[in-house]
C-alpha cells in the first residue's frame, strides 16, 4: 500500500469514527431528555463498568463478576429499549465495521489492515485512476462474442482469434505483475479494436491485486509535461515514479516542437532506468511511431525481451452493425 493513500485513508476512518461518536453522543442525550427509565439503567451501567474495575483492583471482585452483571444490565437495556419503540442496539457501539470496529486495522499485537481498509484501499485506487466510472471494462466483462470472428486480411487468423490473444497476454500479465517477463507492454492496432478496454482490464486487476496503477491519456501526459517544462513544476514526478504507468492513445496528443518527443522519451527512459513497467496504447504502428517519435523512442519500445507488442487489427468495433 502506497504510504499517502494510507494516510488518507486513515483520515477517512478517524473522521468515521469521530462521525460514530457524534452519533453515539446524540442518541445518549436523546435519552437522556426523553427515556428517564432508559437512562437510569444507562447510568447504572456506567456506574457498573467504573465501580467494578476498583473492585477488581481491590480485589474484592473479578473480571467475570463484571461480565455477568454487563450482560444482565445490557439485556435489561435492550429490553427497555424495545419496549420504547426504539431498536434493541440504539445504546450500542456505532460502527460500520464490527471487525476493526472502523479502526482499519485488525490483529495485536501486529497490525494488520482490516478487509474493509483493503476494499477502501482498491476503491481510492480506483477513483484516482478514473476506473471507478468504467466499472465494466474488466476481464471479466470482456466478450469476445462482440467482435467479428472473420478473418483479417495477410494474418491467417480472424479478429476474435487476435483479440483473444491479446487478452490472453494481458490477463497472463496483469495477473503476474511485478513478476513479468516482460516490463513494458505496447499494446497497437486501429481504433475501436479494443486496446483501451484491454488496458482498462488490466489496470482493474492490478487493483484488485493491490498494486498501484496510474492511467494517463497522451493528451493529459503532455499537458503535465509542459506545464512541468515551462513552469519548472514537479507535476510529472508522479508520472515517472508511479509502479505501472498506463498511458493511453500514444498519437493522439498535438506534437510539439522540442516538447512532445522529448518529454516522451525523457519519460520511457526514466521509468526504464528504475525498472517501472509502462504500458501504451496507440493506433499507430510501429513505422508511424517511428516517424512521429524518432526511432530513438521507439528502439526503447521496440525490444522484445523487455516489451510485450501485442496487436489488434480488424473492423471497428463501435462502427459494427448490431
Ligand atoms: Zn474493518
Amino acid at each position: 500500500m502506497r504510504e499517502e493513500l494510507l494516510k488518507e485513508l486513515e483520515s477517512r476512518y478517524d473522521a468515521i469514527r469521530a462521525e460514530n461518536e457524534r452519533e453515539e453522543a446524540a442518541r445518549r442525550d436523546r435519552i437522556r431528555r426523553e427515556f428517564p427509565e432508559i437512562e437510569a439503567l444507562a447510568e447504572e451501567r456506567e456506574g457498573i463498568v467504573f465501580g467494578t474495575i476498583r473492585k477488581i483492583l481491590d480485589g474484592k471482585s473479578d473480571a467475570a463478576d463484571l461480565t455477568r452483571q454487563m450482560a444482565s444490565l445490557n439485556s435489561r437495556i435492550e429490553e427497555a429499549l424495545v419496549r420504547s419503540g426504539l431498536p434493541s442496539d440504539y445504546l450500542s457501539p456505532i460502527y460500520r465495521c464490527p471487525v476493526c470496529r472502523d479502526t482499519g486495522y485488525t490483529g495485536d499485537p501486529v497490525k494488520e489492515p482490516c478487509e474493509c481498509m483493503k476494499r477502501a484501499y482498491q476503491q481510492l485506487v480506483r477513483e484516482k485512476t478514473g476506473l471507478d466510472k468504467k466499472e465494466a471494462e474488466t476481464f471479466e466483462a470482456y466478450d469476445e462474442s462482440l467482435i467479428p470472428d472473420e478473418p483479417v486480411k495477410g494474418i491467417g487468423i480472424t479478429q476474435r482469434q487476435l483479440s483473444r490473444i491479446a487478452r490472453e497476454q494481458c490477463e497472463k500479465w496483469a495477473d503476474a505483475y511485478p513478476d513479468v517477463q516482460q516490463r513494458d507492454i505496447l499494446l497497437t492496432g486501429g481504433s475501436g479494436l479494443g486496446k483501451t478496454f484491454l488496458m482498462h482490464a488490466m489496470a482493474a486487476r492490478l487493483i484488485e491485486r493491490g498494486q498501484y496503477v496510474l492511467i494517463a491519456s497522451a493528451y493529459t501526459f503532455l499537458q503535465i509535461a509542459r506545464k512541468s517544462y515551462f513552469d519548472g513544476t514537479n507535476g510529472i514526478q508522479e508520472l515517472l515514479d508511479v509502479p505501472v504507468l498506463m498511458l493511453d492513445d500514444l498519437g493522439s496528443e498535438p506534437l510539439m516542437q522540442n516538447i512532445t518527443v522529448e518529454q516522451l522519451f525523457y519519460l520511457i527512459n526514466e521509468r526504464q532506468s528504475k525498472n517501472l513497467s509502462t504500458v501504451i496504447s496507440t493506433n499507430l504502428t510501429l513505422q508511424e511511431l517511428r516517424e512521429r517519435y524518432t526511432e530513438r523512442i521507439v528502439s526503447r519500445l521496440n525490444s522484445p525481451k523487455n516489451c510485450l507488442i501485442l496487436t489488434l487489427a480488424g473492423r471497428d468495433l463501435r462502427k459494427l452493425e448490431r
